[in-house]
């Protein structure tokens, strides 16, 4: 029975915390390791492929220099040994070499998720020749060999399991498998990732495709916090949540989690630990089916949504309308996330926008359409089952002072999502917090 310990970047982020993981990973237990790129490296990638993209040829080069330059610092430091200084630089020649060839070549997005990719490959690629270094055998397990998406961008959990289990199987006397998270390959077979914080995603996924006992993600806090963090004082971790709980949570906005990092385990019920790499005693948050009545656990939010409404006297008394409206967005493939109607008007909010302008052009056959963006979701996670009233009018209460444009109640019976400009989210936040957890 093998566990899955996903770390992510902070936790790799130099080579002291690397090499102060094996106080956590145990190397003589069965167990498979996804690791993140080192903190920042992601976001270097991404302003370097841009550049290559505007083509911007000496920008991008010497941006990629910068980042080589911080590599051979962190090789120095991690490895004591000639044959480890060895390994590291060939490790660093091999992928910075890779990106510096793809600057003569025409640069699309095929190039972009190449370069993107090389942080998790230089993180596992380093730590598997680091435990080499000091005498503990490992295997690296290419995540491009078997972790796979469709053509909607869906993880194809079959073919992951068919995959990684020969792989796994190739090598009967390893405890220890270390893999890349947040990479994969797409439907063309082309190299491609699970977006942003998609290393959970890897982790989970994992889990599913082996039946793992259990996720942990290790990370920079101590679990999952009742409100943001970075935005409100005081939060605190929450011991024990259900899978639609974190679901709801991770969705809606808290970066502790890829949004659908969840799904994955809880289709196999396999509890998912959020545990404190610095902290390690730490007991974190266990996500599991278990659900703790009559409680609220968390508040989240996330950014960026477009809410679209349509006003139509065709509405009245019709039925096929909301069917027709929702066709539009299903033929763009734009999930929608909160919805309200009256009698008269449908309003519904986005997060993708790639498609905004045909969408809005195929909904003015409608009726009268208004577009207001940088709004921002609000959502309170808990137990709002029908016996829980006063839950609601609490909510309602913390936010009497800002201006709400949707409300979302009843869909579930463990969440309210609440629509609000984003120049209120600090306020909504803290607000709320005061109402529902001082
Ligand atoms: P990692 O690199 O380990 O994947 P992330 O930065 O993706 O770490 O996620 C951890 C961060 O998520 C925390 O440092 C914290 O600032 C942020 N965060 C946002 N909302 C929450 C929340 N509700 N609970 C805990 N952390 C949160
Ligand atoms: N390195 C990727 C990112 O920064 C994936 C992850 O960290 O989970 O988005
Ligand atoms: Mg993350």
């Amino acid at each position: 029975m093998m566990k899955v310990l996903k770390f992510g970047g902070t936790s790799v982020g130099s080579p002291e915390r690397m090499k102060n993981l094996l106080g956590i990973i145990r190397p003589a237990e069965p167990q498979i390791v996804v690791l993140s790129a080192v903190a920042g490296t992601t976001n270097r990638l991404v302003e370097i492929a841009a550049l290559f993209s505007d083509g911007n040829k000496q920008g991008a080069l010497a941006s990629l220099e910068n980042l080589r330059r911080d590599y051979k610092q962190f090789v120095d430091e991690l490895f004591t040994t000639p044959e480890g200084k060895e390994h590291g630089k060939q490790t660093l020649a091999y992928h910075f070499g890779l990106i510096e060839s793809l600057a003569n070549d025409l640069f699309t997005p095929i190039e972009e998720k190449i370069v993107l990719a090389q942080g998790e490959l230089l993180s596992t690629t380093l730590y598997h020749y680091y435990l080499k270094e000091i005498g503990i055998s490992s295997v690296l397990l290419p995540a491009l060999d078997f972790m796979k998406v469709d053509e909607d961008h869906e993880p194809m959990v079959d073919f992951i399991t068919e995959h990684i289990k020969p792989l796994l199987a190739a090598h009967p006397d390893e405890n220890l498998f270390i893999t890349q998270g947040y990479i994969c390959r797409n439907s063309y077979g082309e190299i491609d990732n699970l977006r942003r914080g998609g290393s959970d995603y890897t982790a989970s996924l994992i889990g599913a495709a082996i039946r793992s006992p259990e996720v942990q993600i290790w990370t920079d806090i101590d679990g999952m916090h009742n409100n943001d963090p970075r935005i409100v004082k005081g939060t605190k971790p929450i011991a024990q949540l259900s899978f639609d709980e974190a679901a709801e949570l991770a969705y809606f906005g808290a970066k502790i989690l890829h949004p659908q990092s969840v799904f994955p385990a809880q289709k196999y019920k396999i509890p998912v630990r959020l545990l404190n790499t610095m902290e390690p005693d730490a007991p974190g948050t266990l996500i599991s089916s278990v659900s703790e009545p009559g409680k609220i656990k968390s508040i989240a939010a996330k950014d960026g949504i477009t809410a679209i409404k349509i006003q139509s006297s065709r509405m009245l008394l019709a039925y096929g309308f909301l069917r027709r409206v929702f066709e539009v967005f299903e033929r763009y493939k734009t999930p929608i996330d909160m919805i309200t109607t009256s009698e008269v008007a449908v309003s519904l909010t986005i997060d993708d926008t790639r498609h905004l302008d045909d969408i809005l052009k195929e909904l003015n056959h409608f009726g009268t359409v208004e577009v207001d963006k940088d709004q921002t979701i609000v959502c309170v996670v808990g137990d709002f089952g029908a016996e829980k009233h006063g839950f609601a009018s609490r909510v309602f209460e913390a936010l009497k002072h800002i201006p709400i444009r949707m409300i979302s109640y009843g869909g579930s019976s463990y969440n309210i999502s609440l629509l609000v400009k984003t120049s209120d989210k600090v306020e909504a936040l803290r607000s709320l917090h005061n109402r529902l957890f001082e």
